[in-house]
């Protein structure tokens, strides 16, 4: 099978196509054939090893969706012919202190798809059949593809803050997870507002359902704060000044949550300004299979829509370069089978 895996880390040049053998499912285990999968920004951070040295020919990619094409032993819950994606969770111990009490996304064993083991830049990929979520009939591979990390993470993030029913949401850069989170936000009834450097992605968020669309720029990348404090945020940009503004732009007692793997320094300079008054702040760590499950039903329930720039698996180097400079307006996605 052709997968693209980790090369010798030329900037632009982090994956090489390669063809190696399709390995039959173990116990537990099925065999995908993927359709799609999707580009995530931790997908960047790991072939520029921003996360810890990978091993080259990794295989990265963990939004893959596509067809079950066998079943190992003991699988009692997928077919053969089933329509299933393969999120970051790859697996847990189902043991220790956090997986026994529903914080399995913090286990200090658990191994990840496209990191740990190899993920979906390739034809098939094995997954742990209890690790799998269902993609529902009417959703296209190709739409449910970047729901699988960028959308279960928002989602996860929106839990930890939580506003209270028809509150204001901020949402600070808006790439794959962002514009799923914000059509997830603004369907639960938020007032979603929109801050980016970005003219494109800002037109993005007014099509989508943000109730404002705010432009940061050098010089005036606090302008949203006179537009009044907001309940929660989330900050997608991952940039520690960024936070701190977020932090700022929430009313007392507002919570910020940032899902990122990888984050510069972040520095509080002014307790009074960005953490007093029972302000809180959320890192967001991978995610239960709770969390993918929920999600998913509330996708199709409300109808998310993932707007997407469409690539082959051989040209993964460019889809991850557009990434990294934001010039991908929505989720990338790679077509392979
Ligand atoms: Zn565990
Ligand atoms: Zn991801």
């Amino acid at each position: 099978m052709k997968t693209m895996s980790l090369a010798a880390n030329l900037p632009g040049r982090w994956l090489e196509i390669t063809d190696v053998p399709v390995i039959e499912p173990g116990r537990g285990e099925v065999l995908v054939r993927v359709a799609v999968c999707g580009v995530c920004r931790t997908d960047l951070h790991i072939v520029e090893g921003d996360i810890g040295a990978t091993p080259s020919g990794l295989v990265p990619g963990h939004e893959a969706v596509g067809t079950v094409i066998r079943t190992g032993e003991g699988v009692n819950l997928l077919r053969t012919g089933d329509r299933v994606g393969v999120p970051w969770l790859h697996s847990t111990c189902g043991l220790c202190e956090f997986c026994t009490t529903g914080r399995e996304n913090l286990c200090r064993l658990k191994t990840f798809t496209g990191y740990t083991v190899n993920g979906g830049y390739a034809e098939y990929l094995l997954a742990r059949e209890d690790f799998t979520v269902p993609i529902a009939p009417g959703l296209s591979f190709r739409h449910a593809a970047p729901l699988l990390c960028s959308g279960i993470i928002g989602y996860r993030a929106l839990k930890l803050v939580r506003p209270a029913p028809g509150g204001t949401l901020g949402i600070f850069g808006f790439g794959s997870s962002a514009h799923i989170t914000l059509q997830i936000a603004s369907a639960l009834g938020y007032d979603v507002r929109v801050v980016s450097r970005h003219a494109q992605h800002l037109k993005l968020a007014m099509q989508l359902g943000a109730t404002q669309a705010i432009q940061a720029t050098e010089s005036n990348e606090d302008a949203f704060l006179t537009r009044g404090k907001m309940d929660a945020a989330i900050v997608f940009a991952p940039s520690g000044s960024v936070v701190r503004l977020a932090l700022e732009s929430v009313k007392a007692g507002g919570s910020v949550a940032v899902p990122a793997i990888h984050m510069n320094a972040i520095s509080i300079t002014d307790y009074e300004k960005h953490l007093f008054h029972e302000k809180r702040l959320f890192s967001v760590e991978a995610n239960t299979r709770a969390d993918a499950h929920e999600f998913m039903r509330l996708a199709a329930r409300t109808r998310v829509r993932s707007v997407i720039k469409e690539f082959r698996l051989e040209d993964a180097n460019a889809a991850l370069s557009e990434l990294k400079a934001g010039e991908i307006n929505g989720s990338a996605v790679l077509l392979i089978t």
